[in-house]
């Protein structure tokens, strides 16, 4: 495909723009687990009677949590970007159908096409 404007060349784009955003994320999350496990590091781990610890802890459970999904996010537009590599990019990962331009254009990273994702 060399249309002026390649759909393939636009999503590796769109996929490659938010895999820089995710990263800077990640990396920012990170940084925010580090600076929690220092500022609990002098702590003396009663966590169950010191409210800031419960909070501290909470606090790291989200940012864990937020880390875990921005990774799993992260690994799904490597699998796009692979996909787009070999040249199998848009191609529903179930029936093997186009995924379809408008849902990849909302959901670059998007495996199946519409009717298999329901
Ligand atoms: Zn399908």
């Amino acid at each position: 495909m060399h249309l002026p404007d390649d759909p393939l060349a636009a999503a590796g784009r769109a996929l490659r723009d938010q895999r820089a955003g995710l990263l800077a994320q990640a990396a920012a999350l990170r940084a925010d687990l580090a600076g929690i496990a220092a500022a609990t590091a002098g702590a003396d781990g009663d966590d169950e009677h010191d409210p800031e610890g419960a909070t501290i802890a909470f606090e790291r459970a989200q940012t864990a949590s937020l880390l875990e999904r921005t990774e799993a996010r992260l690994a799904a537009l490597d699998g796009a970007l692979a996909r787009l590599a070999a040249g199998r990019y848009g191609d529903c990962a179930r029936c093997g159908r186009p995924v379809g331009a408008e849902r990849l254009a909302a959901r670059p990273d998007a495996t199946t096409c519409v009717g298999c994702a329901r």
